[in-house]
């Protein structure tokens, strides 16, 4: 059975103070395995309250670069220092506010990697392009340099989310069947290339998954959990989403 997997994506939110309640309401664990993904400065924060628990910590980026002269870059070998588990890479924020390349994703999952992190690979289309039924060729554009840069033993050790851009921070979700359809086309791609780790990939659905959608999307097949935002900065509610 595929790893069922909950990942909050704290943005720019957060303080010590609220992180503090926040973590601590979350550690109990829920059923999914709970990660979260807090912004850098929080991250010894996190391995402080959490290391032991149930809950995982991550980061929303990593450098695709090893080390140098990368003014306001995080390296991964950083990154493992605090003991983070998972890395965020080509959120659809970063591709768009940080001319993030399709390229460049690829090559922070293989930074990533190379220190032991799982990277949590964003792809997804906005909704001119959903409209122009461009879905599936802008999601495997996106994952083809993933597949390209990645063996097959690296992609083994990485989780994918469809994020289709024009659900994120909307309220607007996809349907279960518009997302299990991109799920498992996605699934689809991986097999081409190998059908073990297509068959073991985690698959995660994000784009304003609250507790009450939660349940029905991850009842689909090739849905294997979520990657949360506004949501993961509620304990209930992201705990309610776990146990979905
Ligand atoms: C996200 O930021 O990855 C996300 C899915 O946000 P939200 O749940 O708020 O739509």
């Amino acid at each position: 059975m595929r790893q069922k997997l909950v990942i909050g994506n704290w943005k720019m939110h957060g303080s010590l103070a609220a992180n503090e309640a926040l973590l601590n309401a979350i550690k109990g664990g829920a059923s999914a395995t709970l990660a979260v993904c807090a912004p850098f400065p929080y991250l010894a924060q996190c391995q402080a309250l959490l290391a032991g628990s149930a809950v995982a910590w991550g980061a929303q980026d990593v450098s695709a670069e090893a080390r140098g002269a990368f003014t306001g870059e995080v390296a991964a070998s950083m990154l493992a220092e605090f003991g983070v588990g998972y890395a965020i890479v080509g959120h659809s924020e970063r591709r768009t506010y940080h001319q993030e390349a399709d390229g460049t994703v690829a090559a922070k999952a293989l930074r990533a990697l190379e220190f032991g992190i799982t990277p949590v690979i964003c792809v997804g289309e906005t909704l001119a392009e959903r409209e122009a039924g461009q879905t599936e060729a802008v999601v495997a554009r996106q994952l083809q340099a993933v597949l390209d840069a990645l063996s097959v033993e690296q992609l083994g050790r990485v989780v994918l989310a469809y994020e289709p851009v024009w659900a994120i921070g909307t309220g607007k979700t996809a349907t279960k069947e518009q997302a299990q359809a991109v799920h498992a086309f996605l699934r689809a791609r991986v097999a081409e290339r190998d059908d073990g780790v297509a068959g073991r990939m985690a698959i995660l659905y994000g784009g304003s998954v609250k507790p009450d959608n939660a349940a029905d999307l991850f009842s689909m097949p090739d849905i294997d959990g979520g990657l949360i935002g506004g949501a993961s900065l509620k304990a209930e509610d992201f705990l309610a989403i776990g146990n979905a």
